[in-house]
């Protein structure tokens, strides 16, 4: 690293240490041309996820904000909470997946990843997430959505 004093990169590290979190580390140098000892730091770097939303606003992704949406959809029914831990964590490694190349996702992408886990997980949260996520135009695409819940019911029980 360059010597903030004589501005020679040839230097030594005298002393490396990790935070408590072992988030990072700290590496005393010295410089070998004039001997000034400085300080870098080195830590893993994270790009933040960038969420569009509907009105293309962008905001940081939050995992709380989804851990909420979620629960909320969950509220009062028989889904364990290691399956509810579970599902938050697929929900974020998905949205980091498809985020990858351009650190950006749609809101409406994470709403269709999470409505894809809670149809499996229980129909009821399904629907109310649904019918908050998809803001439905109307009745009848709410009911089109009851609908093909059922068929797809219909047609499990009959394998
Ligand atoms: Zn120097």
């Amino acid at each position: 690293m360059k010597c903030p004093l004589c501005g020679i990169t040839d230097d030594k590290v005298i002393e490396s240490r990790q935070n408590q979190s072992a988030t990072m580390i700290r590496r005393r140098r010295e410089c070998v041309a004039c001997g000034a000892r400085f300080t870098s730091y080195e830590k893993i770097e994270e790009v933040p996820i960038m969420v569009i939303k509907r009105s293309g606003h962008r905001e940081h992704f939050d995992r709380e904000k989804i851990k909420h949406g979620i629960s909320r959809a969950l509220e009062k029914r028989p889904v364990p909470h290691r399956v509810f831990e579970e599902m938050l964590n697929s929900v974020e490694d998905e949205a980091a997946i498809v985020s990858r190349s351009s650190n950006e996702i749609r809101s409406v992408t994470i709403g269709e990843i999470v409505l894809e886990r809670l149809f499996n997980v229980d129909k009821v949260a399904y629907v109310r997430f649904a019918s908050v996520y998809r803001q439905f135009e109307d009745v009848d695409e709410f009911i089109q959505v009851i609908e093909k819940l059922s068929e797809t019911g219909a047609a499990k029980s009959n394998e």
